[in-house]
């Protein structure tokens, strides 16, 4: 409360609150070694993106709607791990750091990217209601015949749906090399 703080003090929060205030006590005498404080009056919009993580960043403010198989069923299993490499994919991409630092996957590969590449959209949503309706559907091809050996994810941008072909995506490094593949050529596999 000595620090600002508006919100109503829950008898639940209270214990919180009692081991955070010198926290903040701290961190507030730190800023002002920076004169931080008094930017951040005048400055608030600049400095809110500083303590604040952004509803923007990195994978969440998607949503992806998948289509899945009966539960129990191994094509269920499948679908499952799917979308959990993808998970791993997303989050590997966003922990690389983006173009500068990035050994695993080619340099121009980000989560901004992926997302592109999934939706046809340049840009992401901005507004509440744009980001309300922003749900990938995910869609699983279990039909492969083992004649070839690579086939790439379709993308149809119309309807915003992603389409795995599971039987090329056994494995997490499968998973990768393929949507990385699909990724860095874009265009030529979108099927409309
Ligand atoms: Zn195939």
């Amino acid at each position: 409360v000595t620090c600002g703080y508006t919100g109503i003090v829950s008898m639940e929060k209270r214990d919180i609150m009692i081991r955070v205030i010198p926290m903040l006590d701290q961190l507030r005498k730190g800023l002002q070694m920076y004169d931080l404080p008094k930017i951040m009056k005048t400055q608030q919009d600049l400095c809110l993106p500083l303590f604040v993580p952004g509803e923007d960043d990195g994978v969440y403010s998607y949503r992806s709607r998948p289509v899945f198989s009966e539960i129990g069923s191994a094509k269920h299993q499948k679908e499952v791990n799917i979308m959990n490499f993808l998970q791993d994919y997303l989050q590997e991409i966003e922990d690389s750091g983006g173009p500068s630092n990035n050994s695993v996957t080619p340099e121009s590969l980000t989560v901004g990217r992926i997302m592109q590449w999934m939706t046809g959209q340049r840009h992401k949503p901005v507004l509440p209601s744009e980001k309300k309706d922003f749900v990938i559907n995910m869609k699983f091809h279990h039909d492969c015949d083992t004649q070839h050996t690579v086939c790439f994810p379709t993308v149809s941008t119309c309807s915003r749906t992603v389409t795995f072909p599971s039987t090329h995506l056994k494995t997490y490094s499968e998973f990768k090399n393929i949507l990385t593949l699909a990724i860095c050529h874009g265009q030529t596999f979108d099927r409309v």
